[in-house]
């Protein structure tokens, strides 16, 4: 394992970013975000980043093209691609799992988003482990050890004032040996997070909720949400995305941004059908495409437990509490199920 003090982390992104552009996590007044490293940029290594980083591969606005039209004909120019090498350094074990269900949605089963493929290619992930858990963290809920980062290019670890580097592939070798003057070998006593105050049991969930499509449950569980959009816009594994051409005169740009289940709009049709007219019908897609929709077509809970939604919720809907009180209407668990109400 190579040793760093964490003072020194500026040094590494430094030489790295001779080559290649790096994100880190900053304080944001208050919010970590991920950002391009620029001298003076103030890394944290504590909690996670409001946003994840999921929009650093599926941005909140993408040009895919550029069009011109003549009378009937359009003629369609496709964007240069971009394909200078990036580096994400600190991304939380969660958010590393949350890329597997992404790569799931737009690479497999046929389709190629070949706009988030790019950029999958073009980015070495360097993991930051987790020694803290946030008191909204459930992570290993969802099977998720925050010791553990497979998938990561660097595994980074800290442990007082010192960071661990280990490389876990090729490309994370050579990153490493591109900064090798800074570091040294040696071992860390790092402890990986263990005191998580929540927990959600999902054991056996999805098989049952097939059967509840039409319980009351819904209609209650929904009462206090008021559709703002916030859960699915900061979860790192919702994708929904809404495309739109802007065109002025004979030519325009065709874009897409994220969207969210849970605005009415969402799948309101041309001729003003909306298969999901009122909350509870959005509120119950949320929940069933996490816990039982994507289960079904991928074979995982499209759940990483990063608490996000239920930290900044203006409702204060916990997913966790959502969980457990399904397991009592599918009958999986025990309590009072109209504790909801
Ligand atoms: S953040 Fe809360 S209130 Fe807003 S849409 Fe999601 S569940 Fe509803
Ligand atoms: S549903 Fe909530 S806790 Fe789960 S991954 Fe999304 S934001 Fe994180």
């Amino acid at each position: 394992m190579k040793i760093i003090n964490v003072e020194k982390i500026p040094e590494i992104i430094k030489k790295w970013q001779n080559d290649c552009e790096v994100f880190v996590p900053v304080d944001n007044e208050g919010a970590v975000d991920f950002i391009p490293w620029s001298e003076g940029s103030k890394i944290t290594l504590e909690g996670n980043s409001l946003v994840p980083p999921k929009k650093l591969f599926f941005p909140q606005t993408e040009t895919l093209y550029k069009y011109e039209t003549k009378g009937q004909s359009a003629n369609v120019i496709a964007l240069e691609e971009k394909t200078a090498q990036r580096i994400i350094f600190g991304i939380r074990p969660c958010d590393l799992k949350s890329l597997e269900m992404l790569d799931d949605v737009f690479l497999t089963k046929g389709f190629v988003d070949p706009y988030y493929k790019l950029k999958r290619e073009n980015t070495a992930l360097v993991a930051l482990l987790c020694a803290e858990a946030c008191d909204t963290c459930f992570c290993t809920s969802m099977n998720i050890d925050p010791g553990a980062a497979s998938g990561a290019d660097i595994v980074a670890c800290k442990s007082g004032e010192q960071l661990g580097l280990q490389a876990q592939t090729e490309k994370g070798e050579e990153l490493l040996n591109k900064v090798s003057q800074l570091t040294t070998e040696g071992e860390i006593d790092f402890k990986k997070a263990g005191n998580f105050k929540l927990q959600a049991d999902i054991e056996g969930l999805a098989e049952k909720l097939k059967e509840h499509f039409e319980s009351p449950y819904w209609e209650a569980a929904c009462r206090k949400c008021i559709g703002c959009g916030t859960c699915t816009y900061l979860c790192p594994t919702c994708h929904c995305f809404d495309i739109n051409s802007n065109t002025r005169g004979d030519h325009g740009i065709k874009t897409r941004c994220w969207d969210s289940c849970m605005f009415s709009e969402y799948t309101l049709m041309a001729g003003g059908h909306n298969p999901r007219p009122g909350k509870k019908e959005r509120f119950r897609q949320r929940f069933l495409h996490k816990l039982q929709y994507f289960p079904e077509r991928y074979n995982k809970t499209a759940c990483v437990g990063c608490g996000r939604c239920l930290a900044k919720c203006p409702a204060i809907v916990d997913i966790t509490r959502i969980i457990t009180e399904l397991r009592e209407v599918t009958g999986i668990g025990t309590g009072n199920v109209e504790s909801v109400s």
